[in-house]
């Protein structure tokens, strides 16, 4: 039996046969016939919703010098912001009007950010909303942060792994930074009982068959409730600035692959892929994504938070980001809908 269809009737290979199954990744048939399976099954469990998180940037401080971000410290062009409690609360009144029922506070890891004003601010939120869920994005925290966190509220925890593979890994990050302690962020949040996303960037600069093979094996073992995938885009200050893209064809087969291996997992059609081909977000929703991210966060701030190049949505009002989503989101048969949008569990 060819590996597609193996793929589709045991939701797993192995690593070898991942790296032969993504040399295919060009073939018109095999992307199909996946497709097809993902979003069969994307249906099965979340039928014609596709879920929106209110996303709000809320500090582009970071601590970490990651080679491809372009809001790492290691760039003193970034012109910083945090924004203020207050501002916070008021993109989630405002992002509650329009009918979101997610927040994510999503930030670089900022050292203002104790774990008692973090802990303040989830818990403001979740008291003036309590039928919305919050997801925070903030980092690699320590255990003991991540339960003062959930106590205070927090739901689900977005935190990329980039990529599953050692070498790999060197190639993108500091020495201070390391894969171990990024896995082990990523058990501690299951432990606690988040939801977890974890997730990739397609086409890295080095980046091999391979490697990704490694990463879809990681996602079989951690088992993500979220799995965020974007393709690779450079930014400018960074040491990755005359890299090339990523590729937005590579990323929706592996959207397809993953929604199959993970069939009742959380998918965004992330604003990268909308970045790269302008309709790069409907076509994830096509390769088996549900769930968008439009920006709650204030625009004067939205540019400053500038994670890599000609990044889109940066200068819209959220209702008119949630507008512009609702119709790409129709146009290709889905609906947008006003719910928390956790995942499937049964
Ligand atoms: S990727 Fe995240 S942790 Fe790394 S520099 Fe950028 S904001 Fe900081």
């Amino acid at each position: 039996m060819i590996l597609t269809e193996r793929l589709i009737r045991d939701h797993t290979l192995t690593r070898k046969e991942y790296e032969e199954l993504l040399e295919k990744a060009g073939n018109q048939e095999i992307r199909a016939r996946l497709a097809q399976e993902a979003v069969r099954l994307r249906k099965l469990y979340y039928g014609d919703k596709v879920f929106t998180r209110g996303l709000i940037e809320f500090s582009n401080y970071c601590k970490n010098n990651c080679y491809y971000c372009g809001i790492r410290c290691g760039n003193p062009n970034v012109k910083r912001y945090r924004l203020s409690q207050e501002e916070i609360l008021d993109c989630c009144e405002n992002g509650y009007g329009l009918g979101f029922r997610t927040f994510v506070l999503q930030g670089g890891e900022d050292p203002f950010y104790t774990d008692e004003r973090m802990a303040e601010i989830v818990r403001e939120i979740k008291t003036r909303y309590p039928d919305c869920a919050l997801t925070l994005s903030i980092g690699e925290r320590s255990y003991e942060s991540y339960r003062i966190l959930r106590e205070a509220g927090a739901d689900r925890y977005l935190l990329r792994h980039e990529t599953a593979d050692e070498a790999h890994y060197r190639k993108l990050h500091p020495e201070n930074m390391t894969l171990d302690n990024r896995k082990r962020c990523l058990q501690d949040l299951k432990t606690l009982g988040y939801q977890v996303g974890a997730g990739f960037m397609v086409g890295s600069p080095g980046q091999t068959g391979a490697q990704l093979a490694e990463d879809l094996c990681f996602l079989e073992e951690l088992q993500p409730e979220m799995v965020g995938i974007g393709p690779f885009i450079p930014h400018h200050d960074t040491p990755f600035a005359e890299a090339e893209a990523g590729s937005t064809d590579l990323t929706l087969f592996l959207l397809s692959v993953i929604r199959i291996l993970l069939p009742k997992a959380l998918l965004p059609a992330t604003t990268a892929l909308g970045t790269l081909d302008p309709k790069g977000r409907e076509k994830g929703l096509l390769a088996g994504a549900n769930v968008v991210m439009p920006n709650l966060s204030p625009v004067k701030n939205r540019k400053q938070y500038d994670l890599y190049d000609n990044k889109i949505c940066t200068g819209e009002e959220a209702a008119e980001c949630r507008q512009c989503l609702a119709r790409r989101v129709e146009s290709v048969g889905y609906r947008l809908v006003e719910e928390r949008g956790d995942a499937c569990l049964s």
